[in-house]
């Protein structure tokens, strides 16, 4: 057993008051979050993959990045969701992505449960609070706001119970599985003509990516930009080109759509 495991949570949290968690990043004592490794994550790139829309991605899933994205997901830095929220706040305003509903791609329930809550959740709700507008979120009890004020999140998708974390695939088939669990939630829809963005942490096989876009697609609601944290495969990586600019004499991004 760890020591640490051996000291209560009181212990614990007066130790953090007074020695600080390191960087999430690259471990170093000082700052939880060091400008070397945030800096990382400052330059969005937009990808072209076949049968998306255009995906705006953070940062590679190497490295510090991955290290960060692990610290907040797995490890209970839950106090990242703040920071990174303002950098895809930042991504989509780089990009020219207008006001949108925003989607978060579900967690397992168990595993959800496991890590103290769904970390793309939490993060999608930073995201319209750092917006500085009061963005509404769909209801779970499926009542609209009367008027829904963008950017808002729509928790449209969910998992299945059945969708275990199979023991011994690789990251890709693990997505690949988990993507096949993926269902909607009517009540949770985006509302009817906005923007809908679907956002989440990381972007391997983009399995779960298309079954969320097609189901969102089938119920009215085409996604008009996918957003992830970060991408598994660098190479896939293209130099920003604003979402916004690719749209025919307008910022309306269902132009995007058209041309595919
Ligand atoms: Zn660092």
């Amino acid at each position: 057993m760890h020591p640490r495991h051996r000291l209560g949570p009181a212990f614990l949290a007066l130790a953090d008051l007074l020695l600080p968690a390191p960087c999430a990043g690259c471990g170093e004592a000082g700052e939880r979050w060091c400008g070397r490794c945030r800096d990382r994550w400052r330059s969005p790139g937009l990808l072209d993959l076949p049968g998306l829309p255009p995906v705006l991605a953070l940062a590679p899933y190497a490295g510090s990045a991955r290290a960060v994205l692990l610290s907040y997901k797995e490890r209970g830095r839950r106090e990242l969701a703040r920071p990174l929220a303002g950098l895809v706040a930042a991504a989509l305003r780089e990009g020219e992505v207008p006001p949108a509903a925003l989607v978060p791609a579900p967690s397992r329930p168990a595993a959800a449960r496991a890590r103290g809550g769904d970390h793309v959740l939490r993060l999608a709700r930073a995201v319209v609070a750092r917006s500085g507008t009061s963005g509404a979120e769909v209801p779970a009890d499926g009542s609209s706001p009367a008027a829904p004020r963008l950017p808002c999140v729509s928790r449209a998708l969910a998992l299945g119970r059945r969708a275990a974390d199979a023991v011994g695939l690789d990251a890709a088939a693990r997505a690949d599985n988990l993507a096949r669990h993926l269902r909607l939630r009517p009540r949770g829809l985006p509302p009817p003509g906005c923007a809908v963005a679907l956002l989440d942490d990381v972007l391997t096989t983009g399995a779960t990516a298309r079954a969320a876009t097609a189901l969102l697609a089938a119920a009215g609601r085409p996604v008009d930009v996918v957003v992830v944290l970060t991408v598994a495969d660098p190479r896939a990586r293209t130099s920003l080109v604003r979402v916004g600019s690719r749209l025919p004499g307008g910022s309306h991004p269902r132009g995007v759509r058209d041309g595919r």
